[in-house]
């Protein structure tokens, strides 16, 4: 926290926040940076926020001067204790249960690949064990907000609804609609909640028990990480079987953008690339671009038109319709770099092309976050043809790189890109390309548009700068949440 006067920290609103990632000590996805981002941003408007996270072996292995907050005889299977402690500048509290969190590897995953088979109670301790915490004790002060994150947080909003006694406002943040944390109903009479959250207007989802749905219908409000994806997940389309719960929440469901981490995607100060850059020193990318074709083996020509992707190789990502499109992009002359891992169908169809265009496709199978940097910075457009996106951050990372992002009209692509259409381009205020629907088709002329621009230098160079100007940080989401707060509170006042 920053330093702040006694008189001025009473007055901020305190949040606990729950999650089951924090950047930097445990990461699976973009979970973890907006768990690791947000508290400091909501500092500076006032909020204070600690978060609770479980204390998987890394996460005790990185506790230093850790104090002892609370203690639990039983929770699920074995004790626990709850320490606190800083890291990173975060203000955190740590739920120390070996028989829960005491595993190496995924935090969700076995080492055979498959969810650890107790992941119901495991979360359902987390969520315990925040509510408790959110409450207070004779020793420590209640929350003003109890603030969950994704399915795994999602039972803390349930053990507070059913709280006898004053308990803080609740949020629930929506990541992915796809997780949702789905249990057979004998699970329930382990949890200790009342029969009532058995029902279907409770957490009973078509004969099991769902944990996420218990957030969406117990939480005083509802957000998830942008706008369009907040109304796509309102329709049977997008939302996931929950769509129904979704639209009799629609009063209290809204969406907020996240931002990026500023000083880990800077070009200008960026260490893990060859030239670092700026919007007046533009020309300097060629240099990094030179770098990745290098690095990929490619023929190292500036003229060539270069495409990226980083990214997780899933049905949700679309690069499916990509695929079959990279004989023709490399017989137009185009050039594509793949960094990423996941699916071995797609992972496949990748490595078969980058062996038969040796200088026009690139393929790095694998998670490699300075390669990441080095795509984002060197090539000239990067693509991201999901077919949905709740938020994305490799299209705002793109945009902060002055890479042309070419993207899938959804979730927070649709938010964070503005369409080189005739209308944005003679306004001067485009920033990429998106296409709808996310078909081969679509894609195909989303392609055929982008390759029309290229050769269009002034246009595509303001369309850097564009890109490069549009806000991407914290500062605004930070608003929003403390706004969102603030208006909890003053309702129940
Ligand atoms: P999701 O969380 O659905 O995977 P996001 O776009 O929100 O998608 O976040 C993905 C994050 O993971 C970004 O920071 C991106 O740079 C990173 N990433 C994905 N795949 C790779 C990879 N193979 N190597 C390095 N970073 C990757």
């Amino acid at each position: 926290m920053h330093a702040t006067s006694d008189a001025a920290y009473n007055l901020m609103i305190r949040v606990l926040a729950v999650a089951s990632e924090v950047y930097p000590l445990i990461k699976t996805g973009g979970l973890a940076d907006v768990t690791g981002a947000l508290p400091p941003a909501l500092a500076a408007c006032g909020v204070a926020v600690t978060t609770l996270l479980p204390g998987y072996p890394p996460v005790m292995d990185a506790l230093t001067d850790a104090t002892l907050v609370r203690r639990f005889a039983d929770l699920f299977g074995g004790p626990a204790r709850v320490m606190s402690s800083k890291h990173a500048g975060l203000d955190l509290l740590v739920l120390d249960a070996p028989h829960l969190f005491g595993r190496d590897g995924n935090p969700y995953l076995a080492p055979d690949g498959r969810e650890w088979p107790d992941n119901g109670l495991r979360f359902a301790g987390l969520g315990a064990a925040a509510a408790a915490l959110a409450v207070g004790s004779s020793s420590e002060p209640a929350y003003d907000i109890l603030h969950a994150h994704d399915w795994q947080a999602a039972l803390a909003v349930a053990y507070l609804k059913f709280h006898d006694g004053t308990r803080p406002a609740t949020v629930l943040t929506i990541h992915n609609l796809a997780f949702q944390g789905r249990y057979k109903t004998s699970l329930f009479t382990r949890l200790g909640l009342p029969k009532a959250a058995l029902s279907i207007e409770g957490m009973e989802f078509h004969g099991d028990i769902n944990f996420l749905k218990a957030g969406l219908v117990y939480a005083d409000y509802l957000t998830t990480v942008s706008p369009t994806y907040a109304r796509e997940i309102t329709s049977p389309v997008d939302g996931m079987g929950l769509d129904g719960v979704l639209r009799q929440r629609s009063t209290a469901l809204s969406g907020i953008l996240n931002g990026i981490d500023e000083q880990v995607w800077n070009p200008e100060t960026d260490a893990l690339i060859p030239a670092p850059f700026d919007r007046v020193r533009l020309s300097r990318r060629r240099i990094n671009k030179t770098a990745l074709q290098e690095r990929f083996g490619l023929q190292a020509d500036p003229h060539r038109l270069l495409l990226g992707v980083v990214s997780r190789m899933t049905t949700q990502k679309g690069l499916d319709l990509l695929i079959p499109r990279l004989d023709e992009l490399a017989q137009a002359g185009v050039q594509v770099v793949i960094l990423g891992a996941g699916d071995h169908a797609l992972e496949h169809g990748f490595i078969q092309a980058a062996a038969r265009w040796p200088d026009a496709i690139g393929c790095q199978i694998g998670y490699n976050e300075p390669l990441a940097h080095l795509v984002q910075a060197g090539s000239d457009a990067l693509l991201v043809p999901s077919r949905f996106e709740p938020c994305g951050l490799t299209q705002m990372y793109a945009l902060r790189y002055g890479t042309i992002p070419v993207v899938a009209r959804v979730g927070g692509l649709a938010d964070t890109v503005i369409d080189a259409n005739e209308a944005a381009l003679s306004a001067g205020v485009a920033t990429g390309l998106q296409f709808a629907p996310v078909s081969s088709d679509r894609f195909w002329t989303a392609m055929q548009r982008l390759l029309a621009l290229w050769p269009q230098r002034k246009v595509w160079e303001r369309m850097q700068r564009n890109a490069m100007a549009a806000d991407v940080s914290w500062r605004r989401p930070a608003q929003h949440y403390s706004a969102l707060y603030q208006s909890l509170l003053t309702s129940r006042r």
